[in-house]
């Protein structure tokens, strides 16, 4: 894996849209204690949830208002090319540089029809339709995602959306650094120069996170699992022995060269401060 300085590096926080004005003010401070920490842009998802596209912009657009670089999160299943083309100029019109280019899930029982089949057709039309306005981030799976049809496929699937245009790419959550080590290895070997930058998921609450990683085929560890079950309720415990093994995969991670980290808050700010202190940064 090639290094890169400190200097050089990307740390990058993504939230969700707030549903509730409460929701927004809660929000509002988070962003405040976590933009201290200057990181490089805020992210904020898209459809996750069940989120609307009008929730994506009008967070990304308060972020931007607040003086800090905001990447709307952008997916495709089920999106006519028409509309596509209308949310990206708006976004263009809002003055952001920044998106994360996804192909989304369908809601389970909808067929919507759609132009779009995979993200690398995103991407391929965001640069058509404008140029190289927008860095382009996009997903990556060290541990393969649920779908593909075997490792290699995903891979190869991964070169398509970097070769329609992608800059960057933000890795799914994992806790297996060296899934992660392999995977940039195998791009390295595929030509692939892209800062790959690895997705943290802070560990505060096991059920939300086994449900969540069931869903995405994001592995927790066996010895993790065993240890986080025998904590039952007690979130003290789950909390402290997260920020311990989430800090040292991080520390894992950059010493390694790692170009950068993007943390799912879960639009908290304490499990990242934590993290945060104990690498120094
Ligand atoms: P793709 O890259 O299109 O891949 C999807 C699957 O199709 C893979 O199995 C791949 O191997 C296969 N595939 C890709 N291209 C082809 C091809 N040309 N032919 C055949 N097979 C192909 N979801 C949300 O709803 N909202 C969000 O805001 C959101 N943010 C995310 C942020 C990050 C950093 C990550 C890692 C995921 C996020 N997701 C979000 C989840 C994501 O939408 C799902 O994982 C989705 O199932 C795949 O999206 P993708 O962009 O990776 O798809």
């Amino acid at each position: 894996m090639k290094t890169q300085t400190r200097h050089d590096k990307s740390y990058s926080f993504e939230f969700f849209p707030p549903k509730t004005a409460e929701g927004a003010a809660r929000l509002r401070l988070v962003r405040d204690q976590l933009g201290a920490l200057k990181p490089r842009y805020f992210s904020v998802t898209f459809g996750a949830g069940g989120s609307t596209q009008q929730g994506t912009t009008d967070t990304v657009v308060e972020i931007q208002q607040a003086g800090f670089e905001a990447a709307p999160h952008l997916s495709c299943i089920g999106s006519m090319r028409e509309k596509i083309r209308t949310i990206l100029q708006n976004y263009k019109e809002h003055g952001i540089r920044r998106i994360v280019a996804l192909r989304g899930d369908m809601p389970s029982g909808t067929r919507a029809p759609g132009e779009f089949m995979y993200a690398n057709e995103l991407v391929a039309f965001i640069r058509e339709e404008t140029g190289d306005h927008f860095h382009i981030e996009v997903a990556a799976y060290p541990e393969f995602h649920p779908q593909a049809a075997n490792a290699q496929a995903d891979l190869l699937n991964f070169k398509r959306k970097v070769e329609a245009g992608a800059n960057s790419a933000i890795t799914q959550y994992f806790y297996n650094a060296d899934a992660y080590f392999h995977f940039v290895d195998d791009c390295e070997k595929l030509g692939l120069e892209l800062p790959i930058v690895p997705g943290i998921m802070p560990i505060t609450n096991y059920t939300q996170l086994a449900r969540f990683s069931d869903a995405c085929g994001a592995e927790i560890p066996r010895w993790m699992r065993k240890r986080l079950e025998s904590y039952g309720d007690d979130r003290e415990a789950i909390t402290a022995f997260g920020e311990d093994v989430v800090t040292s995969l991080c520390e894992q991670l950059l010493e390694a060269g790692a170009p950068g980290l993007h943390f799912y808050t879960m639009n908290r700010a304490e499990p990242v401060l934590s993290i945060w202190k104990n690498l120094n940064l």
